[in-house]
């Protein structure tokens, strides 16, 4: 087999999304409800969700059908190449074979379309015509602007706004598919207008732009809200990339030892290890599956297992995950996708039960992977998807190391394009590392809630 790509055709696209649940030993403890501390039921969450993803939400049916609407909309670029990374493996002078999956070929540049076309779908059908959300970085609110788009959906995006003013190039793509961006903390939301009361020139946070997206969703009939990473149905729709992936695999008389993916809030990862976690569960495969994660957001290695809150505020429900405390401010890393407190509940189980395993990475040692990846495969990654790269390098180097033969995988998330002055700055000497400090975390950990 000597391909470098290895290509699927439209008909061999999943025509299901692939549900862990089904084959989970242990589920994960129910989100409970902020305020009662009782499991939340769908009367909570409809004010905000259509019920068609709730009950993806809880859904323990192993394969659900994706809508020939949303395959429609798939095919404008997937299935995604997989290619094996030779020029790479050479450079490593490395016994293991490197594969990727790359979901930057979407147009929005990353893996969260795969959800936000699900996601806008389901509530144009039940007769939602405006979607609000939060963005930081602005990845997922340009997915989510290209979703609404293509469903004649309004958007409104609340956009942290220390990234609304440094990183315009993602608050013109969002403007570009025509929603409508919101520097956040704004004097739209209550919750905005008290934050700007105490400090008018608040940066923002992520925290804050979810309490303001929340808001506006629940007091309108017509709109609802929507999240791109860490509930069970963002992560069912991500379970094409590993599908295609184990396809793809095959096709190339392939199959992994090794899988890897980033993990911010964990849906990359996820989408792409949990068609594997099936064939560890269920057909008793050897396969080792890694999320790499930021030192200085060290979610799923120093974290907590328990329940915590989804936001700085206090208003979501309570998601039973490792976390490092909803007051954690992370640092200003360059990988702005990996910088949330907590992680999805259903990585967070797997990782608690012994069945997937995580990794942290230093920021500097993550830009000199990105830039041996790009001079050697030809693609600037996304400083998020730089972590998997990484790791993926590290596998590599260990298998030298033990002269033996190994299968890596792991999942390009997105492409860096947007990310240049991070590279900028890389390239300057002027990135450090920032490893989360022992006092700092402990202090975080007082304040969980006591469930
Ligand atoms: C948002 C983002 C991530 C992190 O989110 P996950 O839910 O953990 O996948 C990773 N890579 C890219 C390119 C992103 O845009």
């Amino acid at each position: 087999m000597s391909e470098n790509k290895i290509l699927l055709t439209e008909k061999e696209m999943p025509r299901q999304w692939y549900n862990v649940m089904a084959d989970m030993p242990n589920l994960p403890k129910p989100p409970l409800h902020p305020a009662t501390q009782k499991p939340v039921g769908p009367e909570d969450l409809s004010a905000i969700f259509p019920m068609e993803l709730i009950k993806q939400e809880v859904s323990t049916e192993r394969w659900i059908d994706i809508p020939e609407e949303v395959q429609k909309i798939y095919r404008l670029w997937r299935p995604s190449p997989l290619c094996r990374a030779r020029r790479l493996e050479k450079a490593l002078d490395t016994p293991a074979k490197i594969f990727y999956k790359y979901e930057g070929v979407s147009p929005a540049g990353s893996h969260k379309l795969n959800t936000a076309v699900p996601q806008a779908y389901y509530n144009k059908k039940e007769g939602i015509n405006r979607l609000t959300t939060e963005t930081g970085a602005g990845q997922w609110g340009v997915a989510l602007s290209q979703a609404c788009n293509f469903f004649g959906m309004e958007c409104r995006v609340f956009m942290v706004k220390v990234s609304y003013e440094q990183k315009p190039y993602r608050r013109s793509m969002m403007q570009i598919f025509g929603s409508s961006v919101v520097p956040s903390p704004s004097n739209e939301t209550a919750a905005g207008r008290k934050v700007l009361a105490a400090d008018p020139d608040s940066p923002g946070s992520l925290g804050i732009a979810i309490s303001e997206a929340v808001e506006v969703a629940a007091q309108r009939e017509d709109t609802n809200y929507a999240l791109g990473s860490v509930l069970n149905h963002v992560i069912l729709h991500q379970t094409v990339i590993g599908q295609e992936a184990k396809e793809q695999m095959a096709k190339a008389g392939e199959y992994p030892n090794i899988v890897i993916g980033c993990c911010g809030g964990g849906s990359n990862f996820a989408g792409t290890a949990f068609p594997f976690v099936y064939d560890k569960l269920v057909r008793g495969a050897k396969i080792r599956l890694i999320a790499a994660e930021p030192s200085s957001c060290p979610t799923l290695t120093r974290g907590r297992f328990g329940y915590d809150f989804g936001d700085v505020a206090g208003l979501t429900p309570l998601l039973s995950m490792y976390t490092l405390g909803s007051e954690f401010m992370p640092p200003s890393i360059h990988a702005g996708g990996l910088r949330y407190h907590g992680d999805s509940p259903l990585v967070s189980q797997l990782l608690h039960d012994g069945i997937i395993e995580a990794t942290a990475l230093d920021q500097t040692s993550i830009f000199e992977g990105a830039i041996m990846f790009a001079r050697s495969e030809g693609i600037v990654p996304a400083p998020e998807s730089a972590h998997a790269i990484q790791c993926a390098i590290n596998e590599a180097l260990a298998a030298k190391e033990a002269g033996e033969a190994r299968t890596i995988l792991f999942t390009l998330s997105g492409h860096g394009l947007l990310d240049l002055p991070s590279y900028d700055k890389f390239m300057a000497g002027k990135l450090e590392d920032f490893p989360l400090p022992e006092d700092i975390l402990a202090k975080s950990l007082q304040n969980l809630p006591k469930i």
